[in-house]
């Protein structure tokens, strides 16, 4: 009956029945559970290892490292969002993507990835992976079907492919990669015995505006810390994807430990209820800042996929598709270079200087000497982040009081 994630948050997967009736579900701060019989403790640990125990029932509660009230119900709603059979959540956004990789890659195989990524998963590809030996190799987010395929033959991985992975819109710039044809050349790359998972990171646009799943992903991959909590108050991931895959991702989260603990699990129950509005609001407001800072002086360009400034037609056509909003994040690039963007940071009085995203307060940071400054610099050139940039995260306050804090900060800057 209930069609739209939003209603379903309110209740969804969860039994007041089982709690003396609360109406929302307590924090099971358990390590362990208490089997009714030894018989069902047999069972339930025959089905944990993924087999069907000799009586037939459903699954039952362990142990917290396993599976835990507060992180099923969890794990139940945000499913929903995508659209996808099942869902396993995580301790951030780095163990969810380091233990999907885990999960499916071995010494011999290769991963293909977008660039530019998020740097956790930059360097846990480039450094981590490559010493156990897993191949890897970057596109850019602007390439072609023919000219990715290219790349993967002439990195001799063709037939040893096991993954792509592909992080979109980009970040600070906001350049979009085209699902589908990502999914395409997994298929294009898939043999009988080998099939290749693509996996997404769907943490800046996800879970309201972008499913991939619906574009032929396999894995949606977030970091919970930004949207979804939405608060900049936990540290939590998900991975959401087909029945088979996200139970291959939970056998290796067992191992690893990198299960999220009961108490953000219920932190990001009540993230979830507010979530469309939280994440409609801050898209008001980002439509509403562009519009101040397009014809600003002293701001030289403004990257807020709503403008289209310098989009090909090519990108406009992927984004309409993919996309259902133009986001809550502004980047754009101050007259005066790093001197000038950082005068206009210091002089900010109510948004405040902090990386990190998809919170409820707007946060502004300098991409080239913060979230990128691992980047090489002639890398941050050819993705198009610019010593001047300021990217903005954009909250659900005012937009006239973001507006004038912003006025007051560019004019202290002398933009
Ligand atoms: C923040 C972020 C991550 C890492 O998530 P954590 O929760 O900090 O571990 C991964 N990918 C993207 C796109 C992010 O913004």
């Amino acid at each position: 009956m209930i069609k739209s994630p939003e209603t379903a948050m309110m209740g969804h997967g969860y039994k007041p029945e089982l709690s003396e009736g609360a109406v929302k579900p307590p924090v099971f701060l358990t390590s362990t559970f208490v089997f009714h019989t030894a018989e069902e403790g047999k069972d339930f640990f025959t089905m944990a290892h993924g087999h069907t125990p000799a009586q037939e029932r459903e699954m039952g509660l362990i142990y917290s490292r396993i599976n835990n009230p507060n992180i099923e119900i969890l794990e139940e709603r945000i499913r929903l969002w995508d659209g996808g059979a099942d869902a396993a959540a995580f301790s951030s956004g780095m163990s969810a993507i380091s233990t999907t990789m885990m999960a499916f890659l071995k010494p011999g195989d290769f991963i293909l990835f977008s660039n530019p990524l998020y740097g956790g998963s930059h360097k846990f590809i480039q450094h981590f992976l490559k010493e156990l030996g897993i191949g890897t190799i970057g596109f850019s987010a602007g390439d072609s079907f023919e000219s990715i395929v290219g790349q993967v033959a002439a990195a001799g991985a063709a037939g040893k492919l096991k993954m792509i992975f592909v992080e979109t819109p980009a970040n600070p710039t906001g350049e979009v990669i085209d699902v589908r044809m990502c999914s395409e050349l997994a298929k294009h790359f898939s043999t009988e015995d080998k099939p290749v998972l693509l996996a997404v990171d769907n943490t800046y646009m996800g879970p309201l505006w972008s499913r991939p799943l619906q574009f032929g992903a396999d894995i949606v991959l977030y970091s919970a810390t930004k949207y979804i909590g939405g608060h900049s108050d936990v540290i939590a991931g998900a991975a959401v994807g087909g029945k088979s895959i996200i139970q291959s991702i939970k056998a290796a989260r067992t191992f690893f430990g990198t299960i999220i603990d009961p108490h953000p699990a219920w932190m990001l129950l009540r993230s979830l209820e507010t979530l469309k509005l939280r994440m409609d609001a801050a898209a008001q407001n980002a439509a509403h800042i562009a519009a101040f800072l397009q014809n600003y002086p002293g701001v030289e360009k403004v990257y807020y996929p709503g403008l289209r400034t310098g989009m090909s037609e090519r990108q406009q056509q992927i984004y309409a598709e993919q996309y259902t909003s133009f986001g809550a994040m502004v980047s754009f690039d101050v007259a005066g270079g790093e001197p000038a963007a950082f005068r206009f940071l210091n002089a900010l009085r109510h948004i405040k200087l902090a990386v990190s995203l998809g919170g409820t307060e707007s946060l502004a940071q300098h991409p080239w000497s913060m979230t990128h400054s691992g980047v090489p610099e002639s890398e941050k050139l050819q993705y198009g982040i610019t010593e001047g940039m300021v990217r903005l995260s954009v909250g659900i306050e005012h937009h006239e009081d973001l507006i004038r804090d912003m006025e007051q900060a560019l004019h202290a800057a002398r933009l």
